[in-house]
């Protein structure tokens, strides 16, 4: 079996002032002195210097939340990959659900902004997921294809291994509906599967879950054979939550 680090990423969404992820950081890095894990957060844009000035030394990575596909250019109110990295920032989430509902983020975008985060040396944590419409009648399967060779089309064979892909059933998001332990090992399988018959060395390649992900799920979650972290939103705002989490993934 290939050995693949545990990653555990908490995704605060639009929560957290300056003041706010420095208390966070402060009170979660001793708790999670001892992991052998990869612990990321995802600030928003306004506290990403805060947390990352703080973790230097530690085992912490920070992830952005989105970035735009160009490096420059007329693009009011948006971000790059370039400026991300001049941050010491190491990783940035992409196609989140509620990018993609909210904001009309596009697979062609996505195809884009994946290469760009790559050739920016950013680690890009892709998400993908089907609604509650595609579970019921059946289409899990068809969506998470197709976002996945939509996503990754520009991506070679060789690259994929350097994506971080969460599967976050977009149900289950937020709503305190978790996906049953089968349904999150099927859908990570399956990822792993597409991107195997892709062609690339898809057991190298680190598939989180994501939904609704608590202390109290998480080690069930997490000894799955497929599921190689955590996507955690609304449980990671709180130091000793997240960091139960993260000790979740070692038990
Ligand atoms: C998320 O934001 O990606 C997420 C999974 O949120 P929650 O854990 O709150 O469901």
């Amino acid at each position: 079996m290939p050995e693949r680090t545990p990653y555990i990423a908490a995704n605060w969404k639009m929560h957290k002032t300056v003041a706010e992820a420095g208390e966070f950081v402060d009170a979660l890095l001793p708790q999670i002195a001892a992991t052998q894990s990869d612990v990321v957060i995802c600030p928003p844009f306004t506290a990403l210097t805060a947390v990352v000035e703080r973790r230097y030394g530690t085992a912490v990575k920070v992830a952005a939340q989105n970035m735009h596909e160009e490096d420059s250019g007329a693009f009011t109110g948006e971000v790059s990959a370039p400026m991300l990295a001049e941050l010491d920032v190491e990783a940035v989430v992409l196609g989140h659900s509620e990018r993609r509902q909210f904001f009309a983020e596009t697979d062609e975008a996505l195809a884009r902004k994946v290469p760009a985060a790559l050739a920016a040396g950013l680690e890009p944590i892709l998400c993908v997921g089907e609604s509650e419409e595609a579970r019921d009648g059946g289409q899990t399967e068809e969506v998470l294809e197709r976002q996945l060779q939509a996503d990754l089309a520009e991506v070679s064979d060789e690259d994929i291994a350097k994506v971080v892909i969460a599967y976050e059933p977009i149900w289950a998001i937020g709503t305190g509906k978790v996906a049953t332990a089968e349904q999150a090992q099927e859908a990570c399988a399956f990822i792993r599967d597409v991107l195997r018959a892709r062609g690339a060395a898809a057991d190298d390649v680190r598939i989180l879950y994501g939904g609704s992900v608590k202390p109290g799920n998480a080690a069930e979650l997490l000894a799955l054979p497929d599921v190689d972290g955590a996507l955690v939103g609304g449980a990671s705002l709180d130091a000793e939550s997240f960091a139960q989490i993260v000790g979740a993934a070692a038990a």
